[in-house]
């Protein structure tokens, strides 16, 4: 499942630089999670380093993108080459 941002967002950025993957970027009023590059952080971290920093609690998982782990590892890696 990629993680995905709710319309709480302040626009705070603290979690752009988190990602190691790059998959989070300012868009229109509010920070998005690219869900082709969100791995849940499975490949780098325990849990979804986003969620770690976001003050307002405003990155959820996405229920309409369930994936299981070895995808998420999968794409972990085919983005890191
Ligand atoms: Fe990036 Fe990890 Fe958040 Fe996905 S869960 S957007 S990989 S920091
Ligand atoms: Fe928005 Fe949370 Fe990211 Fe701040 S950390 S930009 S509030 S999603």
């Amino acid at each position: 499942m990629a993680m995905k941002v709710l319309a709480d967002c302040i626009n705070c950025a603290a979690c752009e630089p988190e990602c190691p993957n790059q998959a989070i970027s300012a868009a229109d009023g509010v920070y998005a999670i690219d869900g082709d590059r969100c791995t849940e952080c499975a490949g780098a971290y325990e849990s979804p380093r986003c969620v770690l920093v976001c003050p307002v609690d405003c990155i959820v998982r996405d229920p309409e993108r369930v994936e299981s782990p070895e995808v998420l590892q999968a794409r972990y890696a085919s983005l890191h080459v």
